[in-house]
C-alpha cells in the first residue's frame, strides 16, 4: 500500500508531489496519463507567473517541475486512472487502466480541465484535420494561411494573438460584443491588424471534406450569414472539469461535487471524504491560474502528509 496516491501531473500534482514528499511521505506515486506538465504546456506565452519577468512558453514554465517533484522520492507512473473508491476500512482503491488496483492511505485529485467543444456541426467530424484547440501545437500549420478562432475569453484572444504571428489572418469570432479575457490582452487584440473580430455571431457549421476543413460558416444575430474560406479553425470555449474518476459504479461520485461537476473543498483542500483532496482547476472556485493550481497542490500535499502521519 501505498502513502499518497496523486492523480494528475499539472502544476497542482507535481507541487503536491513535491511538499508531501520533501516533507516526509516515503511511497507516493502521480499518475499521469501523459508527460507531467499538463494544460498550460500548450499555452503558446505566459506573463503572469510570479517571478518570471520575460514571456515564456507553456513547454518553457513546466520544464523543470517533473525534475524538482522527484527529487525528492515521488514516483512517476504513466498511467490513466480510471475510478478512485473508498473501502469501509479507510483505504483507497485507485483503479489504472490495464493494470491492478493500487491501494492508498490518502489522495489528492489533480486532474484539471480539458477545452470544450462549441457542438457546432462537422467540429467532431474534423476535429484533428482542421478544427484544434492548441494553438501552440498546431498553428504552424497554418503558417500563412488565413484561420479562424472561436470564443472571447483569455484563451481565444491570447492565442488568436499567437496565430497572428504565423498566419496572414486571424477572424476571431464570439458570440457577443464584450469580451470575458483580461482588458490587456483585449488592448492587444484591438490593435492587432491582422485580427479581424467577427462579434455577435457564431459559427453555424465547420465545412470539410476528405482532406479536412475547408470553411466555416458565420451566422450573426442579425440574421446574416457567410462563409469564411479557411483551411482551420481553433476552438476555444472554455473547459470542463475532469472529474469522471470520482464517478462510482452506483452513479453517485464519491464526494461532494457543485453543480457544475467542481470538487468542493475547504482552504486546505478537503474534500467532503476524509483522507482525500482536490487541488487545481479541478476544485470550486478555482482562478484557472497556474500559480493557484501550485499553491492548491502545496495545501493538499502539507495536509495528506498529516492525514498520513496521523
Ligand atoms: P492541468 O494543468 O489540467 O493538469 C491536469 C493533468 O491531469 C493533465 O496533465 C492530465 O493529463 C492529467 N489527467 C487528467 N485525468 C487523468 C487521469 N484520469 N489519469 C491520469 N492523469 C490524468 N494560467 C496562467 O496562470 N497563465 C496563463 O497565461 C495561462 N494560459 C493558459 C493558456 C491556455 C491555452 C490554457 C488552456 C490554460 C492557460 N492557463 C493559464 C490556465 C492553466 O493552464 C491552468 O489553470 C493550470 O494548468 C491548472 O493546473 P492543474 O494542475 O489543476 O490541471
Ligand atoms: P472562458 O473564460 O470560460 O471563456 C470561454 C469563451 O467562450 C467565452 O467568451 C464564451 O462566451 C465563449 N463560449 C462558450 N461556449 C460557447 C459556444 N458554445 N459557442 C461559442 N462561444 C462559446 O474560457 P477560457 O478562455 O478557456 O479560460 C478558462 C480559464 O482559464 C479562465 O478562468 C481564464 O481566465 C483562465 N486563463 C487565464 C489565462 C491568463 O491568465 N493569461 C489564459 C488562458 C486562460 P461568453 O463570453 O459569451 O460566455
Amino acid at each position: 500500500m501505498i502513502d499518497l496516491a496523486i492523480i494528475g501531473g499539472g502544476p497542482a500534482g507535481l507541487t503536491a508531489g513535491l511538499y508531501a514528499t520533501r516533507g516526509g511521505l516515503k511511497d507516493v506515486i502521480m499518475f499521469e496519463k501523459g508527460m507531467p506538465g499538463g494544460q498550460i504546456t500548450g499555452s503558446s506565452e505566459i506573463e503572469n507567473y510570479p517571478g518570471i519577468s520575460h514571456e515564456v512558453t507553456g513547454m518553457e514554465l513546466m520544464e523543470n517541475w517533473p525534475e524538482q517533484s522527484m527529487r525528492f522520492g515521488m514516483k512517476h507512473s504513466m498511467d490513466e486512472v480510471t475510478r478512485v473508491t473508498k473501502r469501509d476500512d479507510g483505504i483507497f482503491e485507485v483503479s489504472v487502466m490495464g493494470k491492478d488496483i493500487v491501494e492508498a492511505k490518502s489522495v489528492v485529485v489533480a486532474t484539471g480541465s480539458t477545452p470544450r467543444r462549441a457542438g457546432v456541426e462537422g467540429e467532431e467530424k474534423l476535429f484533428g484535420k482542421g478544427v484544434s484547440t492548441c494553438a501552440t501545437c498546431d498553428g504552424f500549420f497554418y503558417k500563412g494561411k488565413e484561420v479562424a478562432v472561436l470564443g472571447g475569453g483569455d484563451t481565444a484572444l491570447e492565442e488568436a494573438l499567437y496565430l497572428a504571428n504565423i498566419c496572414s489572418k486571424v477572424y476571431l469570432i464570439h458570440r457577443r460584443d464584450t469580451f470575458r479575457a483580461s482588458p490587456i490582452t483585449i488592448e492587444k487584440v484591438k490593435n492587432n491588424e491582422k485580427i479581424e473580430l467577427i462579434l455577435n455571431s457564431g459559427v453555424k457549421e465547420i465545412l470539410g471534406d476528405m482532406m479536412g476543413v475547408t470553411g466555416v460558416v458565420v451566422s450573426g444575430k442579425d440574421k446574416s450569414e457567410k462563409t469564411l474560406d479557411v483551411p482551420g479553425i481553433f476552438v476555444f470555449v472554455g473547459m470542463n472539469v475532469n472529474n469522471s474518476i470520482l464517478l462510482q459504479e452506483d452513479g453517485s461520485y464519491l464526494c461532494d461535487l457543485d453543480d457544475n461537476g467542481n470538487v468542493i473543498v475547504d482552504l486546505k483542500m478537503k474534500t467532503s471524504v476524509k483522507g482525500l483532496f482536490a487541488a487545481g482547476d479541478i476544485r470550486i472556485d478555482a482562478a484557472k491560474q497556474v500559480v493557484c493550481a501550485a499553491g492548491d497542490g502545496a495545501v493538499a500535499g502539507i495536509q495528506a502528509l498529516e492525514y498520513v502521519n496521523d
